[in-house]
């Protein structure tokens, strides 16, 4: 089984965790870390010989050009995360669009290649703004992976599909998250702030389970900002904004340098077939 490698690039200020902190005006005139911490995983994914899928800012790509041809260079699928790291589901339908079809047009320009794959920031499309997904379709989108199906207090629509569907009337493919099932609840099993919480071996063993269902490829996510422990701290964040930001740190790029050996990995287009 293949499972599909994604990163969201974006910078370490941009974050749903210290967006009270961080307003858009702000983002100028603070160090960006984006374009050496995204080097880093272009870095160990050639040593370990895996394509991913970049779910890119179109912030950073107006921003980091030379960034984005080096993702594309290295044969890794070009996707997009929005322009502004806004949640879908505090835009209107018109907002929502002009944000995604800015990013795609950013990301295409700047990359040279079709962009086709799109993850809302912080997973927010949930029940109550699934007309996202339609508008995904008319925004020249051929698949979203923005679906977390779990019950979470940020994110999370606990009764989607667990596995890879149509929405918006037919014409977008939905990827969501990674689950396993215990106790009748899904569990998350894909990456992020979960994946540097808890134990390697819990999450590695997390991943076989819902690959031994069979039923579909797994998928990892992680952020740039995830491998960099030296990035500032922001100390008028809330504490466990705080916390879920920065647990583990440290530990997570010889965990991921682990997770690229211990499965098989490859860009998300090509492991769903798209
Ligand atoms: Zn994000």
């Amino acid at each position: 089984m293949v499972n599909a490698m994604t990163v969201d690039v974006e910078d370490w200020f941009q974050v749903q965790a210290y967006a009270g902190v961080f307003p858009r005006e702000r983002w100028e005139d603070l160090p960006r870390r984006v374009e050496a911490n995204t080097d880093a995983f272009l870095q160990m994914f050639a040593e370990a010989g895996v394509k991913a899928t970049f779910f890119t800012l179109g912030w950073v790509a107006d921003r980091h050009a030379a960034l984005v041809r080096r993702i594309v260079a290295q044969g890794h699928e070009l996707a997009s995360h929005g322009y502004w790291h806004r949640l879908a589901h505090e835009q209107d339908v018109a907002a929502f669009r002009e944000d995604v079809g800015r990013a795609r047009r950013v990301l295409e320009d700047v990359g040279g290649v079709a962009v086709r794959g799109y993850r809302a920031p912080t997973f927010s499309i949930n029940k109550r703004n699934k007309w996202a997904f339609e508008a995904l379709a008319d925004e020249g989108y051929l698949y979203s992976s923005s679906v977390f199906p779990i019950r979470h207090d940020l994110y999370g629509m606990p009764d989607a599909p667990r596995f890879v569907h149509l929405v918006g009337a037919g014409r977008l493919t939905e990827i969501p998250m990674t689950t396993v099932r215990l106790c009748g609840r899904n569990l998350p099993c894909s990456g992020g702030g979960y994946f540097r919480l808890f134990p390697y071996w819990l999450f590695r063993a997390g991943l076989r389970r819902f690959n031994a269902e069979g039923r579909s490829p797994g998928v990892f996510y992680t952020h740039p900002w995830e491998i960099d422990a030296g990035q500032p701290r922001v100390r008028e964040a809330p504490l466990m904004a705080r916390f879920r930001h920065r647990v583990n740190l440290g530990l997570t790029r010889g965990r991921i340098v682990r997770l690229l050996q211990d499965f098989a990995w490859d860009r998300m287009d090509r492991v769903f077939g798209l």
